[in-house]
C-alpha cells in the first residue's frame, strides 16, 4: 500500500476511535525526538540477591497472560434489550428533570462510550418552539449543551429576528445525545437508541411549534424517506403514539434547513428566512406569548 494511503488509513481509525482533536498549540514531530540518554543510577553497595522463590504448587514461573476486564457496555447489551430500557426510562419519566437523568443514566448506546458530555437541551422549558437538531459536534460535547459552536451562534441570530431566545421562549436540543465520534454519521441503531428519549422530550415541552433543523431530524422524526429540500417549507402535523392514545391533538411542525449547511450554502438562506417568517406568522397567529 502506498505510504500515503497508509498514513490516511491510520489517521481515519483515530478519528473513528474519537481522537479527532489536536491537544497541543503545535504538531510533535515524534520521528525527530532524540530518545533520551539513559540516566546512569548512583552506584549501589553491594547487596545479597534474594533467593529466587519458589513458584506456587500447580503454578508455572511464566509471567501471568494479562487480564481483559470487560465492563457490560453499550456494545454488549443486546438491541432490543437496551431499546425495551430506552423505553421504558423515557415512558417512566414525569418531569423534564427525570428525563434529563434517565438520558444521563442510560448506558444502552454505544456513542455514550466516546462522548465526553451527554447533551441534553438548551433554552426555556415553556417554550412555544423547540428546534430539534442532529447530534452534538465538538464544542458541544466539550460544553455539554447543544448548539454552541458556530452553527450554534447562527441558529441564535436566525431566530432573534422572529422573537425567539434560549433565555425566554425557545428550546433546543437534537435526536442523539451524545456526539458521534469524528462527527460521523449516526447509524440507524443509535437513533432509533434515543428515539424514545426525544420523543418523551417533545411530548414533556409541548412546543406550540416543533422546528426539526436538516434532514436526518426532519427524516427521523416524521418518519419520511424525503430529502430536507422536499420536507422543509411546508407544515406538518406531528404527534406521538403517547400523544394520539390520550387523544392529546397534534404539534405543528417545520422542517428547515440545518445552520451547518447553511454556513456553506449562504444562497439558501432565502429559504430559510421565508421558513423562520412562517413559524413567525404561527406562533402570531396562535397567540404564542413572547
Ligand atoms: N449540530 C447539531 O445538529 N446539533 C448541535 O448541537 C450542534 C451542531
Amino acid at each position: 500500500m502506498p505510504a500515503g494511503d497508509m498514513l490516511r488509513n491510520a489517521l481515519l481509525l483515530q478519528i473513528e476511535a474519537g481522537a479527532d482533536e489536536a491537544i497541543a498549540e503545535t504538531p510533535i514531530d515524534r520521528f525527530a525526538i532524540r530518545p533520551e540518554p539513559a540516566r546512569t543510577p548512583p552506584p549501589q553497595p553491594a547487596r545479597p540477591m534474594p533467593p529466587p522463590r519458589a513458584p506456587m504448587p500447580g503454578r508455572t514461573q511464566a509471567s501471568p497472560p494479562p487480564v481483559t476486564v470487560l465492563r457490560p457496555t453499550a456494545a454488549l447489551m443486546a438491541t432490543d434489550t437496551a431499546l425495551g430500557a430506552a423505553r421504558a426510562a423515557a415512558a417512566a419519566a414525569p418531569a423534564l428533570a427525570a428525563l434529563r437523568a434517565a438520558v444521563e443514566a442510560f448506558e444502552g448506546c454505544a456513542l455514550k462510550e466516546t462522548a465526553t458530555n451527554t447533551v441534553f437541551a438548551d433554552g426555556a422549558e415553556s417554550a412555544v418552539a423547540m428546534f430539534i437538531g442532529e447530534a452534538p459536534g465538538a464544542d458541544e460535547d466539550r460544553i455539554g449543551k447543544p448548539f454552541v459552536g458556530v452553527s450554534g451562534q447562527l441558529l441564535d441570530r436566525m431566530i432573534a429576528p422572529i422573537g425567539l431566545s434560549r433565555s425566554l421562549n425557545a428550546y433546543i436540543t437534537n435526536i442523539l445525545f451524545w456526539r458521534p465520534p469524528g462527527n460521523r454519521e449516526p447509524s440507524t441503531e443509535e437513533i432509533a437508541l434515543c428515539l424514545p428519549f426525544v420523543m418523551r422530550h417533545i411530548e414533556l415541552v409541548r412546543p406550540k411549534v416543533l422546528v426539526f433543523l436538516g434532514g436526518p431530524s426532519a427524516k427521523t422524526l416524521l418518519g419520511r424517506a424525503e430529502g430536507i429540500t422536499r420536507l422543509r417549507g411546508k407544515w406538518h402535523e406531528f404527534r406521538t403514539q403517547g400523544m394520539f392514545e390520550r387523544g392529546e391533538p397534534p404539534i405543528a411542525a417545520m422542517a428547515m434547513f440545518h445552520p451547518a449547511y447553511l454556513l456553506r450554502t449562504p444562497g439558501a438562506k432565502r429559504e430559510a428566512w421565508r421558513d423562520l417568517m412562517a413559524i413567525k406568522a404561527y406562533l402570531a397567529e396562535a397567540g404564542a406569548p413572547r
